[in-house]
């Protein structure tokens, strides 16, 4: 059962190392950390522990390669792009059982969602390039201005455990698009697939240096990225501690920021909506990757008349999800991220309960047969009766963990959806094109989702508000974040 930890033996192929100028090449060190495997508890691979020595051979090797990159024409450099993306989907199976073996998620949806997903930022960044313009700005007869954008030289893509090939590529791509070298560091525990990812770019025309990974904990690889002096920009998802640390380092030295952080998305359900539409996808909304992506609402605000059915019926959908082996097609809910997170998630639903929650349905740990038995597997579970203030009802806990609220008029469930430190997303479920559109100019979040959750469009500004983040990424955006501007008057001669 989930919590405690067993080591076996790591072969040479379960080794992460740094991939620095082109090549796998051991940290400095000589040091690697632990990598768990979320359905069983056991250690399955090791990851380089970098340091400040790798930083310095990544930014460096970055640095030599820019310039000729930089120079390619875009259509080159998209050209690589869709290489890269052709030969990710030629291995799709490979990777999607990498990364749900690293995550503990279904593989079912790394297959459905993460790797098509990385497929399509490379494949969408590589045409998005060809087509990022300018602005020209006639100012008279004989003076014209107009804006050039060129690439930074050298920046770092900084992701989480949650979605790590997805949200790596997020990142790498529009970098890389846009001209840039990339120093990346994806999460230490889940280091595999952007490792598998940097064995392509040989093979894809990626020249030596153009795309670095460091791997390694935080305070030991991730802040010597954020420091460096050759890092011109730092594109962040994480925690919103983790966010304000990283300005902290990043922001005195004037560097570019991105920071994409965490959540307490509220989901906002009127009486006069859809139901079997708002409870299959407040459904999926709750739990989808165990409840484990920022996007996940995580405080359902249901409308008094329609609460009472709402809940008897998500309480009774969410305690059907299968909770199993990730590598299962059957499984609905695979395993938890971590033993830490595990513990976090459960002292939460203790808290809840604390705090006068009841918990309908789920937040047991879930002991599985055979070689998921020392896996971290926690039933998804339901909670109503907490207030809208108290800790549970304020603070992420990114686990199989929804709390239900009730409300009676438009302007309370706004007031309340708004009643916390974020604002990532934010959904509404209405027959009302007039509510729909008040609701949306009212919510504090980046992304409101009218009649739906998780449609993505990649060409749309992705970001949060509050403490949610600072910045936008996605399209345009994101080719904006990896190029300075530069205006340039020119004075025709008389
Ligand atoms: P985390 O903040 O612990 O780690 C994220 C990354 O930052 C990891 O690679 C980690 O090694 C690195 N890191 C940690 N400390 C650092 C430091 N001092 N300097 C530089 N790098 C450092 O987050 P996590 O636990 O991996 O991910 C979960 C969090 O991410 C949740 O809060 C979730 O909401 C958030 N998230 C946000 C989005 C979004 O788009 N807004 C998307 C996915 C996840």
């Amino acid at each position: 059962m989930a919590g405690a930890r067993e080591e076996t033996p790591v072969s040479d192929a379960d080794r992460c190392d740094n991939f620095i100028d082109g090549r796998f090449v051991p940290p400095a060190g000589g040091s690697y950390l632990p990598v768990w495997e979320p359905a069983t508890g056991r250690v399955y691979a090791e990851v380089a522990a970098s340091g400040r020595a790798d930083v310095d051979a990544a930014c460096q090797a970055a640095e030599r390669a820019f310039p000729s990159w930089r120079e390619l024409p875009t259509e080159r450099r998209a050209a690589v792009l869709n290489a890269l993306a052709d030969r990710l989907e030629a291995q799709l199976e490979r990777f999607a059982a990498a990364e749900s073996k690293d995550t503990g998620k279904p593989i079912t949806l790394a297959r459905a969602v993460d790797i098509p997903r990385a497929v399509s930022n490379l494949r969408f960044f590589a045409a998005a390039a060809q087509h990022f313009a300018t602005e020209c700005h006639p100012t008279s007869a004989d003076v014209l201005n107009y804006t050039l954008r060129q690439p930074l030289g050298v920046v770092a893509g900084i992701s989480p455990w949650n979605l790590p090939l997805y949200l790596f590529t997020w990142k790498v791509a529009p970098a890389l698009a846009a001209g840039n070298c990339v120093v990346g560091k994806p999460s230490e525990l889940t280091p595999r697939t952007a490792t598998l990812f940097a064995g392509l770019c040989g093979e894809a025309g990626l020249p030596p240096g153009v795309l670095n990974v460091v791997h390694g904990s935080g305070p030991d690889a991730g802040e010597p990225i954020c420091a460096h002096p050759s890092v011109r920009a730092v594109s962040f998802t994480g925690g919103t501690k983790t966010g304000a640390r990283i300005a902290g380092v990043a922001g005195p030295l004037f560097k570019k920021l991105s920071l994409e952080l965490g959540g307490k998305n509220p989901v906002l359900v009127f009486d006069d909506c859809d139901f079997e539409a708002a409870v299959a996808t407040t459904l999926r909304s709750s739990f989808s990757n165990q409840g484990e992506i920022c996007l996940c609402g995580s405080r359902v605000f249901v409308q008094d008349a329609l609460y009472d059915r709402f809940r008897d019926e998500l309480v009774a959908r969410a305690a059907r999800l299968v909770v199993g082996d990730p590598a299962d097609p059957a499984t609905d809910q695979g395993a938890l991220i971590s033993t830490e997170h595990h513990a976090k998630v459960r002292g939460y639903l203790d808290l809840a309960r604390r705090e006068g929650g009841t918990i309908l349905c789920g937040g047991q740990p879930v002991s599985l047969p055979g070689r998921c038995a020392g896996g971290w597997f926690l039933s998804p579970a339901v909670v109503e009766g907490l207030a809208p203030d108290c800790r549970t009802s304020q603070e992420e806990i990114f686990g199989p963990v929804v709390s239900l609220y009730r409300f009676r008029t438009e302007e309370e469930a706004v007031r309340l959806a708004n009643g916390t430190a974020y604002g990532l997303a934010s959904v509404v479920w209405t027959g009302s094109l007039d509510r729909a559109h008040r609701a949306v100019r009212d919510l504090q979040a980046g992304i409101t989702w009218v009649n739906c959750w998780m449609l993505r469009d990649l060409r749309t500004p992705f970001g949060g508000v509050k403490q949610s983040g600072v910045g936008r990424e996605g399209g345009w955006e994101a080719l904006r974040f990896f190029t300075e501007a530069k205006n340039v008057c020119l004075k025709l001669s008389s």
